[in-house]
């Protein structure tokens, strides 16, 4: 493998890492550590090692976080359709580590396609506070919305917005913003060798600027006294502890905190002596560099880097609250359609938005003009004389919450069956069920005369080989 890196990338790594260079080569020598993070928006951690059947061992990244042992096709796996889990590298979970949303926050990803960070985030927010993960690749959001109504999240707002756009709509919205910036993925090479073939010393500057951009836009979107986390999976001090300082230099209103005094993975970023010889400024910054964390493979993931930052001052700002239409004609129908499937008043503020009744989130501020491609979870589809409930409610829904479910063991064949939307025999049921993995709701149907007529998304479909 070390024969395929450039010969660039592999002189700049010397040049950074001295003595550690021979261990950091030797790593490419064993296969790229996979990982997956239980979704515990949708199941406890005991319950699913209790049942998910391939070996597990704990990640230092976070404590939902494992390393996966064994292959694994998580497209044809009933666990992974219901949401239970999220296929993600272990280092790559330390970020959200480090931001450390609270349940209530108004938490900004600003560069969250396919959303392993933003989903993530959502359970930590418990469902209260808003995630608002943007993407400003139109077909990755597209994915970034499936991966969001698949863990089930109920207060997310999903745009593909350009950075700058949002800065200037919500300024000084979020208590939290995480920036995973594009980067040159030096960490990847062993997962996309198209991060190898795209590596030049001419990239690592574009990306650079690119980031400096997007985070300057972030900078704006953020409460005073809230944190910004920068993070990215390359291991160019340009990119990292150097874009850092430049950052600082920008915007005199922040601060850089000692990730050292919140975490103990990985270790200390590299200080202005270590990286100085990779930059064009000869002053060193007023911070500590170090402050921010590296995790290279010998600490146990592929690599990352983070930096948590504070806005300490900001302008005082006003954002408006979005205009719910209380004249909604579907909010009446929808909420009978509610009552006849859980047990409990509709989660969100119901509202219709195009032709389906979406439960938003409180506190959204005005979405036009955003390019929001998804808010909080869609409920119901308008048809012509009646509304039909979505997927996505049933994914955004506990078990304990429905009024009716067909609860299948994870051996069960009507569990693929129902994965590859035929019909399944659901035995004294009638009306909307959720149907659930082991206690995981994964969908649902409408049941008669004792058979589940599938209401399984077309697109989500397991395909029979
Ligand atoms: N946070 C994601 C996750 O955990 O799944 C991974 C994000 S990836 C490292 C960076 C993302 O930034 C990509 O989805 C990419 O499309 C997006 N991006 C590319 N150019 C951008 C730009 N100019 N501004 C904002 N985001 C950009």
């Amino acid at each position: 493998m070390v024969k395929l890196l450039p010969d660039g990338f592999l002189k700049r790594m010397e040049k950074l890492l001295k003595s550690e260079y021979k261990l950091f080569l030797e790593t490419y020598n064993i296969p790229a550590k996979r990982g997956l993070r239980v979704n515990t928006l949708k199941c406890g951690i005991g319950d699913f090692l209790k049942v998910f059947p391939y070996t597990l061992s704990q990640s230092p990244f976070c404590k939902e976080g494992f390393y996966l042992d064994s292959e694994l096709r998580a497209g044809a796996e009933p666990l992974h359709h219901a949401g239970a889990y999220y296929m993600q590298e272990p280092s790559a979970m330390s970020a959200v580590s480090v931001l450390d949303p609270q349940p209530g926050e108004m938490v900004l990803d600003l560069c969250a396609a396919p959303g392993g960070k933003s989903t993530q985030i959502a359970a930590a927010l418990k469902g209260r506070g808003l995630l608002w993960a943007n993407e400003v690749v139109r077909q990755r959001a597209g994915i970034l919305a499936q991966n969001i109504e698949r863990c089930g999240i109920r207060n997310a707002v999903v745009s593909c917005a350009k950075p700058s756009d949002l800065a200037n709509a919500l300024s000084c919205f979020f208590d939290a913003v995480l920036v995973d910036a594009p980067c040159t993925g030096e960490g990847m090479f062993k997962k996309e060798p198209e991060a190898i073939a795209q590596w030049s010393e001419d990239n690592i500057r574009f990306c650079a600027s690119r980031q400096t951009e997007i985070l300057l836009s972030a900078a704006e979107t953020l409460k005073p006294g809230g944190r910004l986390v920068y993070s990215t999976c390359t291991f160019a001090p340009e990119e990292n502890e150097l874009q850092i300082a430049r950052f600082l230099s920008l915007r005199p209103d922040f601060e850089l905190v000692d990730i050292g005094d919140i975490i103990s993975f990985g270790r200390p970023g590299f200080s202005w002596d270590e990286v100085k010889g990779f930059s064009n400024d000869s002053e060193p910054p007023a911070f500590h560099l170090e402050y921010t964390r590296r995790v290279f493979p010998m600490d146990g993931g592929e690599g990352h880097f983070i930096a948590l930052m504070r806005r300490v001052s900001a302008p005082e700002n006003f954002i408006g609250g979005y205009n719910y239409n209380l004249k909604d004609q579907n909010i009446v129908p929808f909420n009978k359609l509610y009552g006849e499937v859980f047990k409990a008043q509709p989660f969100g503020i119901a509202q219709t938005i195009g032709n389906t009744v979406r439960l938003l989130p409180e506190n959204l501020p005005e979405l036009k003009g955003l390019g929001v491609i998804s808010a909080g979870v869609a409920g119901a589809e308008v048809l012509k004389n009646r509304l039909e409930p979505c997927h996505a409610l049933f994914m955004a829904s506990e078990y304990g919450e429905c009024k009716s479910v067909l609860n299948l063991e994870y051996g069960d064949s009507r569990v693929l069956s129902f994965l590859k939307g035929e019909q399944i025999e659901a035995p004294g049921c009638t009306g909307w069920i959720a149907v659930a993995v082991e206690g995981v709701i994964a969908g649902f149907g409408k049941a008669s005369n004792g058979v589940l007529k599938n209401k399984y998304p077309k697109g989500l479909r397991i395909v029979a080989e």
